[in-house]
Parts: C-alpha cells; sequence; structure tokens
C-alpha cells in the first residue's frame, strides 16, 4: 500500500495540524499491506488534504472581489468603496429631487429609490409603481445619476429597463427563482439582498440562479437578518459579510439602515461595514424622515447622512480603501 503523504507535508505551512509526526510516517512507509492502522492514517491525509485545498481556495480570494460590477459608471468590488443613497420610497418628484441632489452633495455615488415596495402590510404604502417612472427620469437625468430600484415581479424589468440602472431583488424575494432567472437573461446588474432568514448559503445559491443564466453582474447585499434580538429591526451580520468576501468571487454590500432600523445606530453600522470589508453601502436618506411614507425611522436627515459621508471617508481613507472620487469634491464645497 503507498501512501502518499509527501504533497500533504510539503504544503505544511497551511496545514500543520495534518502533519503526521515523522515516526507515524516511518512507519507507514515501513509497512508492506494495507493494515487498519495504515487505513486510518490514509483518512487523516485525506482529510488533510482537502483542508489544505479549501483553505488554498480561501486565501486565493482576495479583496477586492474578482468580479467587479459596473453600475452607472463605479466599479463596485474594485478597489473603492460606492455609496448608495436615496429614499426608502420615491413619494414625489420634490422629495427624490430634494433627496437625490443632497446624497449627491454630500458625496453618494448612486440613487436608491423604491419604485414598488414589499410591505408586511397590504394597507402599507406600496410605491407609486408607474407614477413615478418621470420622476425618476427627470431627476436621475438632471443630476447625471443611476438609479438602483427593486423589482419585485418578472413583469416590472421591462417597465422599468430604461430608467434604472441595478434591479435590486429585496430581502422577501430572495427565493424568487424565477425572479432571479429572469435577471440571469438582463445584461444590466443585480443587487441580491439577503433574504431575512436566509443562511449564507441559500443566498450565494441564488446569486448562482442569476450567474447560471448568463448575467455574471451580481452584487450580494446583507442587510440584516432576523435573530432573538428585539431591541433593533434586524441583527446586521458583518459575518456574512466577511464569510461571502471570502468564499464568492462577488462584491459585497452591506444595508445598515434595514439591518438596525434605527436612524442614530445607521452610521456606526456603515463603518463597520467599511471595516469588514464590504464594498460598499446601500442607505436610506429622506429630508423629513417623520414625513416619510415608509421605513421613516431608519432614514437619516441630509445633515446625518453629510456627516456620516465625512467620517467614512476618514475611515476609508485610514483603511487604504477611498471613496470613488465622483462628486467627492462637493462633500467639502
Ligand atoms: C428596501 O431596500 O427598501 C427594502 C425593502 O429592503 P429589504 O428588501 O432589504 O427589506
Ligand atoms: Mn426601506
Amino acid at each position: 500500500m503507498r501512501i502518499h503523504w509527501f504533497p500533504c507535508r510539503k504544503r505544511a505551512p497551511a496545514c500543520k495540524k495534518f502533519v503526521m509526526p515523522s515516526s507515524v510516517m516511518l512507519f507507514c512507509r515501513s509497512t508492506k499491506g494495507p493494515s487498519f492502522f495504515n487505513l486510518i492514517v490514509v483518512k487523516m491525509l485525506k482529510q488533510g488534504r482537502e483542508e489544505v485545498r479549501i483553505m488554498e481556495t480561501q486565501t486565493m480570494q482576495t479583496s477586492p472581489s474578482t468580479q467587479i460590477v459596473n453600475v452607472g459608471g463605479f466599479d463596485i468590488g474594485g478597489p473603492n468603496f460606492t455609496v448608495i443613497a436615496g429614499p426608502c420610497s420615491i413619494e414625489s418628484q420634490a422629495q427624490f429631487m430634494e433627496t437625490a441632489s443632497g446624497v449627491k452633495a454630500a458625496g453618494a455615488h448612486l440613487l436608491r429609490g423604491g419604485i414598488w415596495k414589499m410591505r408586511t402590510s397590504p394597507t402599507a404604502f406600496q410605491g407609486l409603481g408607474a407614477n413615478s417612472f418621470d420622476m425618476v427620469r427627470t431627476v436621475c437625468k438632471e443630476l447625471n445619476m443611476s438609479l438602483v430600484s427593486e423589482v419585485t415581479d418578472v413583469r416590472q424589468i421591462e417597465e422599468v429597463y430604461d430608467i434604472v440602472e441595478c434591479f435590486q431583488v429585496g430581502s422577501r424575494s430572495m427565493q424568487n427563482y424565477e425572479l432571479l432567472k429572469e435577471l440571469g437573461r438582463q445584461k444590466k446588474p443585480v443587487l441580491l439582498k439577503r433574504g431575512l432568514a436566509a443562511y449564507i448559503d441559500e443566498w450565494i445559491k441564488a446569486s448562482e440562479y442569476v450567474t447560471k443564466m448568463g448575467n455574471q453582474n451580481v452584487i450580494l447585499c446583507e442587510r440584516g437578518i432576523r435573530t432573538f434580538e428585539t431591541a433593533t429591526r434586524n441583527t446586521l451580520d458583518l459575518n456574512a459579510v466577511a464569510y461571502a468576501k471570502k468564499n464568492t468571487h462577488l462584491p459585497v454590500i452591506v444595508d445598515p439602515s434595514h439591518a438596525v432600523g434605527i436612524r442614530a445606530l445607521v452610521p456606526d453600522l456603515a463603518y463597520a461595514a467599511a471595516a469588514v470589508g464590504a464594498d460598499g453601502i446601500i442607505v436610506e436618506v429622506h429630508p423629513r424622515p417623520a414625513e416619510a411614507l415608509s421605513d421613516g425611522m431608519q432614514a437619516l436627515t441630509l445633515n446625518d447622512f453629510s456627516m456620516m459621508m465625512k467620517k467614512l471617508d476618514r475611515i476609508l481613507t485610514a483603511i487604504d480603501r477611498p471613496l470613488h472620487k465622483a462628486h467627492k469634491a462637493e462633500v467639502y464645497v
């Protein structure tokens, strides 16, 4: 019986705990024919090699991501950090314009804004739908910015194809596989939120529904998961961000707004996202959160957002992961 222990030995730095003591190896080498002991050693070595393989795969994954997704001229997953900001819902032309121009002035790169909303209650505001299309066209054109917005149904993809630069898949739709497959046939990027009770593995496999159909431009978004904790809306799973960065080739961003649900805590979680290695954030902002038709409790004011951007800029500079340059000059005017 031949025991191939040399490869494992050579890769020893990555798998010290599986390296056989030399006395055991000598014993193995000198033993002719299979024995119970040999079989155990072979099993251990196989496990060792498997461990090495996993570790090598992991160490090959580097930050930045190998798949860089360009949205409206900004690379997500490359060396720079991207900020997507705007209201939870587009409520009126005036509200969307005021929010969008405010976040642009404070350094946001891309806009967010819900056209169709997935609300827990059917009596809650469901979004303006088609009535907001002209508002989106006007604001995006005037500010020269691109919109990330959720599609909740395959039929909506075509309806907003010309006005939305990146399709968001909401937490509640993460396992809508027909929607994922249809988005996989599109040429525009997809921002895939993690389901509120989804395992990381389910989230990653959901992304494969899109990529398998041909669209490689997928951005993962951790937006908090449901845990036993009730003091905050959800629990931001920073583990998931670190895990997805190491174990997938996709960019990973964080939504601190839905993760915590409390305005005063949103900036701290945005800083944590930057520190853990996220490629960007998507944040809710409203000029007057008390008047917001959805998610007012977690919306930053324009002033909150501007202050957060200044601190985020300093943190990102310190960790050598600067914000994209666009609009940056306007942060300091
Ligand atoms: C949203 O972005 O407004 C939203 C509804 O997010 P989620 O799907 O993460 O709840
Ligand atoms: Mn929201």
